[in-house]
This record gives structure tokens, sequence and C-alpha cells, in this order.
């Protein structure tokens, strides 16, 4: 594997720990295989000579590549054109008591997700290595984020998603054309058949629990929380845990972002997974090795119940004095609506995960009301409208007549 990041040292083995050169690895270690996900390593004192916060207070970069010294791609020439990242952090004073809670919103990214952030690093490393087509297994959102760089690439694109994926998401993945397989079966059963075909054909990986370019792409959030903050890291941050990327994306953001001295301590970090999809949870309070699960949410994207990328995950939150927890669905469906209702941002289900963790956490007397708190809102409402729906109900069915109109709106706040 070439490393066209200039300050890319090698990598490092999740499970053994094992160090490897540039070119020593393909994308998990050959000690350990496919549990052996690996880390990309930088020279930080390299990057520190040439990079300091002066550097971004003045940049006017409007995307992640704001922050290319610490990202794993070259000069800059091949970088995908989708403008991805340096979304808004809104603030929601008030919002569940707390004063200082703030949402990012990732749904401005190019296909409506986080998981852009992550596609345009491995975009970048594709087109730099000349790939012929590109390919990945998908809850949903990985797939459209890499059907819309591949198209804006000129690429062919072969993606695998469970055939009960929301609709919406079905459409988005054609709408690219990309070649759609709707597998019979779970995400878990779509992420193998596709690891057999990308490795059967060739095809440029973009799984991101087993392609470590990838889950570089995803640290950029933390950069940008940091950043919006004026260079302070909240004291908590809610994540939604599927695979796990984002948590150790996440975590391995706020810990670069410390090691430079552009923030002086590290955020805690609280992952939330769906009570029908919680082997990353169980790990972590079991203190122990991963067992798979049936998935059965319907929070569709984070719905991994072999999840790859769970012992980083657990590693980075860990080492950030955090914890996991669950929410059920209902608390989920009800998250759209408040998160809606309260701040005008619109998740799908997953990406109010978050939200519907740090509401129960608000509940249960877990954040106190002095803290700064950030959620990430990790996907678009209008990805999945049909779990919305579910928790607002139906609009009021009228004739043409003013009268009809005047009786709806007579218990309406403001109507009259
Ligand atoms: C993929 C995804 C997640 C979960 O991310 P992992 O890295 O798999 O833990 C959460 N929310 C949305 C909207 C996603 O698409
Ligand atoms: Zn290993």
């Amino acid at each position: 594997m070439s490393l066209a990041g200039a300050t890319v040292t090698g990598f490092s083995c999740a499970r053994c720990g094992k160090e490897y050169g540039p070119g020593e690895a393909s994308t998990t270690c050959p000690a350990c295989g496919i549990d052996g996900i690996l880390d990309v390593r930088y020279d930080y004192g390299e990057i520190a000579a040439h990079f300091g916060r002066e550097d971004l207070e003045r940049s006017t970069e409007n995307s992640h590549w704001r922050y290319l010294p610490l990202l794993p791609v070259g000069s800059g020439e091949t970088l995908p054109p989708l403008r991805t990242g340096w979304t808004p952090l809104y603030r929601a004073a008030g919002v569940l008591g707390l004063p200082n809670l703030f949402v990012k919103d990732e749904s401005g990214n190019p296909t409506a997700s986080l998981k852009d952030r992550a596609t345009s690093v491995g975009m970048a490393r594709a087109i730099d290595e000349g790939v012929a087509a590109v390919a990945a297994a998908s809850t949903g959102n990985a797939g459209c984020s890499l059907a819309g760089f591949a198209a804006a690439a000129g690429l062919p694109c072969f993606i695998f998603v469970p055939a009960d994926a929301p609709r919406p998401k079905i459409a988005q993945l054609l709408v690219y054309g990309a070649t759609v397989f709707a597998v019979d079966g779970s995400y878990d059963d779509a992420f193998d058949l596709a690891a057999r075909a990308i490795d059967a054909f060739g095809w440029y990986d973009r799984c991101c629990a087993v392609n470590p370019f990838l889950v570089e792409g995803k640290k950029t959030v933390a950069f940008e929380v940091c950043e919006q903050l004026g260079f302070r890291a909240p004291d908590t941050v809610f994540i939604p845990v599927g695979d796990g990327c984002i948590a150790s994306g996440t975590y391995k953001g706020f810990a670069e972002f410390a090691r430079l001295g552009f923030i002086d301590r590290m955020p805690t970090l609280v992952g939330v997974q769906a009570e029908g999809c919680d082997p990353v949870r169980r790990a972590f309070d079991g203190c122990c090795e991963m067992v798979p699960c049936e998935a059965s949410t319907c929070a569709d994207s984070i719905a991994v119940g072999h999840p790859r990328n769970w012992r980083k995950a657990v590693k980075g939150v860990t080492a950030s004095g955090g914890r996991f927890m669950t929410v059920t669905d209902d608390e989920i469906v009800s998250a759209i609506r408040d998160l809606a209702r309260a701040t005008g941002i619109f998740g799908e289900p997953a990406g109010v995960t978050a939200f519907a963790g740090l509401t129960r956490a608000v509940r249960e007397g877990a954040v106190g009301s002095d803290e700064t708190v950030v959620v990430l809102m990790t996907g678009s409402g209008l990805k999945d409208p049909e779990s919305a729906l579910e928790a607002v109900g139906e609009p009021i069915a009228v004739g043409r007549s003013l009268d009809e109109v005047e009786r709806a709106v007579a218990d309406v706040p403001g109507g009259r």
C-alpha cells in the first residue's frame, strides 16, 4: 500500500499492537487477520513543526481538507470535488435543560451523512492509487456516500445492502449510478458477500471497519467541534455506535488535537447503541471479547450485529473515561421528533440516537447542567421518512373550506 501522506509513518494493530511500516501491511494486520484492524500512525513532531493553530485560524478552506496535514492523503491534486465537512455546530441552549448543549449537524454533507468524511479520504486514496472500481457493504449511508463520490470521480461502484434498507437510501444509491445488490439477509450477510466479491474481483474496499484510511476521515468531526468551540474540548460528547468507526475516529481526533496542544484536555465520550443491537456496549460492560448478535432496531445505520471496529471504539471510549449505553427504538423515534421540534434539525433514526442517549442520561441525572455537551447528529431525516412519520402522526385532512381550517386551528398555539 503506498502512502501519499508525507507524515504517515505506518500502521499499528488495534488487537496485538504490532507496528508496520508503510509498505508492510494491506488492509488488516497480517498476524491477526480480519480481527486485526489497523490504525494509521503519523510523525506528530513533523506535523507540529509545520502546522499550528494559527494556520487553522487563518484557513479559508470550508471543508475538512483544512486538516490536510493530519490526513493520509497527498498534495491535494486528486482530492474529490464534493465539499465535505465544516458542518455547523448549533448551540441548542436550554434544550433538555442544558445551557451549553451543542448539536453537530452532519446532514449537510454531500450525501447527507457523516459517512462522507470517511469516503472523501478513501476516495482521495483510491484516485491516487488509480483503482478501476470501488465497492462496499453498507447499511445504506456508506454505500450512498461511496456511490456519490464514485459518480463525481467517474468510477464504477458496487454496493451490497440488506434488502430491507430504507427505500430512500436505495433510491439514492441507484440515482448515483451504482450497481446495487440488495442482499437477502442482514447487513452482516451483506458484509460477508461484499468481502468475497471484493476479493474475487479486485475492487477498492471502502468498508470503513477494515480500511484504515477511512476512519481517518471521521476524526475530522472532532477537529471541527474543537475549533467551533474556540479551541476548547467539550466536557462530554454523545456518539451513535454501529461498527464503532465514528466513536474510534472521534476519539483519535480529540487525542490528536490534545497532542498538538490545540486543546488542553480530552472530553468524555459516550457511545450510544440501540437496545436491539448492542454488542459493543456488552463488550465494554463485560470487559471481554465482543459477541455478535442478531440486529433488531429501526435505526438501520447502526444495525450492525457483528461490528468489526469494536475494539478500537471500546479502547477510545475507555481511555476518555466514558461509557456505552443503550436506548430503545421508542426513545429513538421520539428523539427524531423532539430534536427537530427543539432545534429545527431533522435526523434519521441512527442520526438522533446520540440525542436519545443524552435525553435518557439527563433524565437519569447523569449529566450536570454546567457541562458543555456535544451531540453528533450523523444523518439526514429525509433518508428515512417512514420512521419519522411513526413519531408525528398524519396531517390534517381538509376539503377546500376555510371553516374546516378554522375549526382545526382552534386548539393550535398561534392558530387564532
Ligand atoms: C454509519 C452511521 C452511524 C454509525 O457509525 P459507525 O462508525 O458504524 O459506528 C451512525 N449514524 C449514521 C447516520 C450512520 O450512517
Ligand atoms: Zn495484530
